[in-house]
This record gives structure tokens, C-alpha cells and sequence, in this order.
């Protein structure tokens, strides 16, 4: 039986990953809610209620002399001071929302799968990548300013770069290689997003 259970912040972002007693603990105690494949979420009574009802459950079952409770595979937390605090890290999904999924250059906004960061003194420069130097920008606008100065290339930042002022709720940052089960995928193909960027 696999044991680990993913934790959630109240808006859906990866934070913790926690053993199945302390997770089930949380949903008891009321601090988190047992999250299920279609983002319903539910109480210790009607998960245990709909643990019930289903006979098969892919991360298992605990009994207990009264009644057996499906163990979550994922669960979210419900209030915001039950999660770790840090500085903004850099990542790709913080630099995305930093500047509002706008292209630096022409200003318009854009989907994910459409924004590239864009390192404003080239990289080939000695450009570093970090909040000094990286903007979000568009598939055309990156192209176009390759491997000039914005100035060489007769574009014009409409956004500077910064550093976010905001101190975030921290996404986890997924640092050691784990097994990542098929229900927690769609609440982490965001590895790529919440990956600490190598400077
Ligand atoms: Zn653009």
C-alpha cells in the first residue's frame, strides 16, 4: 500500500506531501478536505459516508472497529496559515504570475503554452537569469529580439523586469525525485511550473 498523500493549499497549488495517518487526521480534524479526479471536496463524515459505498480505491482502505475510510490520495488545506511561508521563488509558474502572463515587449497578455522567459541582456552577454534580468515574452516578440539588446533590436520593454514584492504562499518546490502517483498529476504537471530555476 502506497502511503503518501498529497497536500494542497485552499487554491489548488502542490504544498506537502504527507504520510496517509496525518492526512486523514487533518480531514478529522476539520483542517483539510479530501480532494477527489473531479476537484469535489468533501468533509470526514461524507468521505467516510462515500468510502462506504465504493468498493475499490486505489490508495486503499483503513479499518477501524466501526467503520473503514478509503485513504485519500490527495487532500487540500483549508486555511492559509497551515502553510509554509517563503520568499517568492523562482520559478517558472512565479515569473508567469509576476507579470501577469504578459509579453514584456508588446504588452498583450497570453496563454501559458504561448510565453517564453525572455533573458533581456542576453544570456551570450553574461545576461543572468534571475529577477534582475528575466521578463516574460511572446513566441514573435522573442523571436524578433534574439540575441540583441532590446534597444539593438528597436523594441521597448512596456515591463521592466522586478522582483515580486509579494511574499506568496510557497509552492512546493519539487527538489527530491519521488514517485508521482496518477492522481496527483493534474495537481502537479506543474513540476515544470514550480521547479526552482537554475540561475
Ligand atoms: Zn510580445
Amino acid at each position: 500500500m502506497s502511503t503518501d498523500v498529497l497536500v494542497l493549499n485552499r487554491n489548488f497549488y502542490a504544498v506537502h506531501i504527507t504520510p496517509w495517518q496525518r492526512a486523514l487526521s487533518l480531514v478529522y480534524l476539520d483542517h483539510a478536505r479530501v480532494v477527489d479526479e473531479e476537484y469535489r471536496t468533501y468533509n470526514f463524515d461524507d468521505w467516510r459516508e462515500l468510502s462506504q459505498m465504493t468498493a475499490n480505491h486505489p490508495g486503499g482502505y483503513v479499518s477501524t472497529p466501526s467503520f473503514r475510510i478509503a485513504i485519500p490520495e490527495v487532500i487540500s488545506l483549508r486555511s492559509y496559515d497551515k502553510l509554509p511561508v517563503g520568499d517568492v521563488k523562482f520559478t517558472r509558474r512565479n515569473i508567469y504570475e509576476h507579470y501577469g502572463y504578459h509579453c514584456c515587449y508588446c504588452g498583450r497578455k497570453f496563454g501559458t503554452q504561448e510565453l517564453n522567459l525572455e533573458h533581456v541582456l542576453p544570456r551570450s552577454r553574461g545576461g543572468r537569469t534571475d529577477w534582475s534580468n528575466i521578463v516574460t515574452s511572446c513566441m514573435p516578440c522573442n523571436l524578433r529580439k534574439a540575441d540583441k539588446l532590446p534597444v539593438e533590436a528597436g523594441m521597448k520593454l512596456l515591463i521592466k523586469p522586478s522582483k515580486p514584492k509579494w511574499r506568496g504562499s510557497a509552492s512546493l518546490v519539487f527538489r527530491a525525485p519521488f514517485k508521482i502517483k496518477a492522481s496527483w498529476q493534474r495537481f502537479i504537471d506543474t513540476v515544470y511550473w514550480n521547479t526552482e530555476l537554475e540561475p
